[in-house]
């Protein structure tokens, strides 16, 4: 179970530590951006793929918590 976020860092309650705190994100590839250079790829479009893993706009944000590092939820595109 994951916990609704945005974008950005967000003040929520860690459901681990049960601290007030401002979630520390990172932002990962996801699923659709891995399926897009697939096909970006197969069309020879090699550089778009690679570009797709450059931009932000392309990407997934997971925040944890900075206290415990515990995972709290995903922000999905
Ligand atoms: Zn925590």
């Amino acid at each position: 179970m994951s916990t609704p976020v945005g974008s950005k860092p967000c003040s929520l309650l860690c459901p681990n530590c049960h601290q007030q705190v401002t979630t520390r994100t990172e932002a990962k590839a996801s699923n659709k951006t891995h399926i897009l250079a697939l096909i970006l790829g197969a069309l020879c479009l090699w550089p778009c793929a690679a570009c797709l893993y450059c931009t932000e706009c392309a990407r997934n944000t997971e925040h944890y918590c900075p206290s415990c590092n515990n995972y709290i939820g995903s922000y999905e595109r």
